[in-house]
């Protein structure tokens, strides 16, 4: 641990208003600090929140000296000692280990069972034959690296898709890009039918399963998605073992549930898959699930495919980082290039094991602080999820020393390790589904996923947490010396840089990322740290979206090429990510000091005003698309049904939005003073979120229900915003885009009177 030079303390004194400053850094201790802070206290709260941040700045000072980075490395060596798939032996054994750690930090400690339908491979094979009928490529070839110690373990699961169908085609190819929207609707201005094909696509730029639910609805009858090198491989750097980089036959596993219409057991949307819930109490599972095969594949394997097809020269922007040009593959003639795909799943009710650990609150027990990270990897996930897991295991190590010393939250804790995430966010949906009623008080939903590739912090929040978020880093010591806060500052501009010259960050992907942390996210004038939007892709989506649960989801990123291959391992981590841990550490500080602040809070910390702002802002966005059809409605060409967005009126969805942003204001200034019924106060702050939720839900998907939030059926795991209108708009859909303009405005004066009713 560094301290900043006076000289940067004194520019960020310049830089920060005083009343967002926390209390000081653990060694941050020299006199001048000291008088810098008592001043700073003797003329405003310090943290918002609280009417008196002192009692509250002494226990985190003493938390924050707790998570430790040597243990945090050995809570990550256990954890993925061995390939630990969802509902395997050793997944059962994580699951026992994170028990034992709970219980040791004094946790109310259970483990939760689920009964849940998972896919397994017991066959995946891939051949391609020329149009001699010459063998091209036979497959899939072995994940291998020399020297790596971790490869050759036989529980290393074969290279598949959750959710995949059964079955045998041999169908010729076509190449799709991205398999994004636009990238097929380009395949269909060649006059390219997709009836009976196997589309190949790259990964990045959306989640895996919308290429495959596209891919399903144009009528293909297979999908390969492989792992091109300019995304994530040579094209970028070194290749592990010498670079961070995805290796030739590193092949990233993954989920092509059909998420964005509901995520978590296929058979039980809405209902949790307990051990003692009945068959006759689940559905047919296919809502959810693709009906086509897919597989994925290495660059080692894809090359000879996309080698010999051809056809049209794909498009300058489809090229990929393989060494020869790219062609869409159909010659209008016979075809190039003919794929044998072979794909047996063995599907089963499986059980998973979730661990919740709880600490009771003194004053609002029904007031839980919830904070999570899934615990099952597709292979041995020292990444994704364990960095996740040891950073939450020291969280939970310095709460246990806090209550070892006495100490009590205010709000009930619950720290939680769920399983099958990588499958589908299960565990966490399941759990959800269980507990709804309970939720209705939760006060936040804290989650970390891929806590740990690199040194760049990052962040995504419901914006009434925004401002939570950026405040609380400042009070939290980075291993490069300042805060968090000040390192997320000054890695802002390298961050935006990376996303503007990529678009599609595969690198920092899980069933979790690829674009989870970029998109959307309004850069507003002076804003120093950029926090995004909740879109999809990890546990926080049955929390927020569908219980409304106020949410945020972070992590520490760098270039991280291995994601869901066998290659993301300790070893990887140790030569790439983290070698000393001190990031680990780091995010267990962060993540406990969520739960922690939250806890205790006088007044629960909701931005409304940055709510509302950012509302006002994505209704204007989409009064402009509707006056002016663009050219991004012009790409969703196939599905216009009617006209007249034009002549949508919206009059009374910005009134409601006013109405909002001035009772955000009202009760913001009430948040500050901090006097009266608090408890009233935060009830009705709590209920504000709810009232964004809409009782029928989202049209198609009920089963999100969120207004504002929602992840794009088209995109996966970037949030579309004020899904309803946008969704209907891109549609061309003028009598669902009026009906979705008065469910917003409802929910903005539901939320609006829930804020009202303490003025
Ligand atoms: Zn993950």
């Amino acid at each position: 641990m560094t301290l900043c030079k006076p000289l940067t303390s004194l520019l960020l004194l310049a830089l920060i208003p005083p009343a967002f400053i926390a209390g000081p850094l653990p060694a941050q201790d020299s006199a001048q600090n000291r008088a810098r802070n008592a001043a700073r206290k003797a003329t405003s709260p310090a943290v918002f929140g609280y009417r008196d941040f002192t009692a509250e700045a002494k226990i985190e000072k003493r938390f924050l000296a707790v998570p430790s980075a040597k243990l945090a490395g050995e809570e990550l060596k256990t954890l993925t000692a061995e390939p630990h798939l969802a509902a395997t032996p050793e997944d059962r054994k994580t699951a026992e280990y994170v028990a034992r750690k709970f219980r040791a930090a004094g946790l109310e400690t259970r483990i939760v069972p689920y009964r849940v339908l998972l896919n397994q491979p017991k066959l995946v094979r891939v051949e391609a034959y020329d149009s001699h009928g010459k063998l091209l490529m036979s497959g899939p070839t072995r994940e291998h690296v020399t020297g790596d110690p971790y490869q050759d373990d036989p529980r290393v699961v074969m290279p598949f898709n959750g959710s995949s169908g059964s079955g045998d085609v041999t169908a010729e190819v076509v190449y799709a890009n991205y398999g994004r929207l636009e990238d097929f609707n380009q395949l269909a201005a060649h006059h390219i039918d997709l009836h009976g094909k196997i589309v190949l696509a790259r990964y990045g730029a959306n989640f895996r399963g919308v290429k495959v639910y596209i891919a399903e609805e144009r009528g293909a009858a297979g999908v390969l998605l492989y792992s091109d090198p300019q995304d994530d491989g040579f094209t970028k750097g070194d290749p592990y073992p010498l670079g961070p980089w995805r290796p030739a036959t590193g092949v990233q596993r993954g989920a092509v549930q059909y998420l964005f219409k509901f995520p978590g057991d296929p058979e039980t949307p809405g209902v949790a898959s307990t051990l003692n819930l009945p068959d006759s109490a689940r559905g047919t599972p296919y809502a959810n699930q693709p009906r086509i095969i897919s597989i994925p594949i290495s660059a080692h394997d894809a090359a000879p495919i996309l080698q010999a097809l051809q056809g049209p020269d794909a498009p300058p922007e489809w090229q990929g980082g393989l060494g020869f040009g790219y062609h869409l593959g159909l010659t209008g003639g016979p075809s190039s290039v003919k794929v044998h795909l072979v794909s047996q799943q063995d599907y089963q009710r499986r059980i998973i094991w979730d661990v919740i650990g709880r600490v009771k609150g003194t004053q609002y027990p029904a007031e839980w602080v919830v904070a999570g990270n899934h615990r099952d990897a597709w292979v041995y996930g020292a990444v994704d999820p364990g960095s996740g897991t040891a950073a939450m295991l020291e969280a939970v190590h310095g709460v246990g020393r806090l209550l070892r010393q006495g100490w009590r939250p205010k709000r009930t804790i619950v720290f939680a390790s769920w399983d099958a995430e990588e499958e589908g966010l299960i565990g966490s949906t399941e759990w959800v589904e269980q507990n709804g009623p309970a939720l209705e008080r939760a006060v936040a939903y804290f989650n970390t996923d891929i806590a740990v590739s690199g040194p760049d912090f990052t962040a995504s929040a419901v914006p009434s947490l925004k401002q939570f978020l950026s405040e609380l880093t400042r009070a939290v010591p980075s291993p490069l010396g300042g805060t968090v806060y000040q390192q997320w500052r000054a890695s802002h501009p390298r961050q935006n840089e990376h996303l503007s010259q990529n678009e599609h960050p595969a690198q920092s992907g899980s069933l979790d990322q690829d674009n989870r942390h970029s998109a959307n996210a309004p850069s507003e004038a002076g804003e120093e740290v950029r926090v995004s939007d909740l879109g999809s892709g990890s546990d926080f989506t049955a929390f927020f979206q569908h219980a409304g649960v106020p949410s945020t989801d972070i992590g520490s990123e760098g270039p991280y090429g291995v994601y869901h291959s066998v290659f993301d391992n300790f070893s990887w981590y140790t030569q790439n990510a983290d070698p000393s841990f001190v990031y680990l550490q780091q995010m267990g500080r962060v993540f406990g000091l969520e739960a922690l602040r939250m806890a205790d809070a006088d007044v629960l910390p909701y931005d409304y005003v940055a709510y509302a702002h950012a509302i006002r802002s994505y209704i204007d966005a989409a009064k402009r698309k509707a006056g002016a059809p663009s050219d991004r409605s012009s790409s969703l060409g196939w599905k216009v049904s009617g006209q007249g967005l034009d002549a949508l009126n919206f009059a009374p969805v910005q009134a409601a939005a006013a109405r909002f942003s001035d009772a955000a204001e009202r009760a913001h200034s009430r948040q500050t003073s901090a006097s009266g019924n608090l408890a009233q106060l935060n009830f009705a702050l709590r209920q504000t979120e709810t009232a964004l939720l809409s009782e029928q839900g989202l049209p198609h998907r009920p089963w999100y229900r969120h207004t504002v939030y929602a992840p794009g059926e088209y995109t996966g795991y970037a949030a579309v915003v004020i899904p309803g209108v946008n969704e209907a708009l891109d549609a061309h859909d003028a009598t669902r885009a009026a009906q979705q303009l008065m469910v917003l405005a409802q929910a903005l004066d539901r939320a609006a009177q829930a804020l009202n009713s303490v003025q």
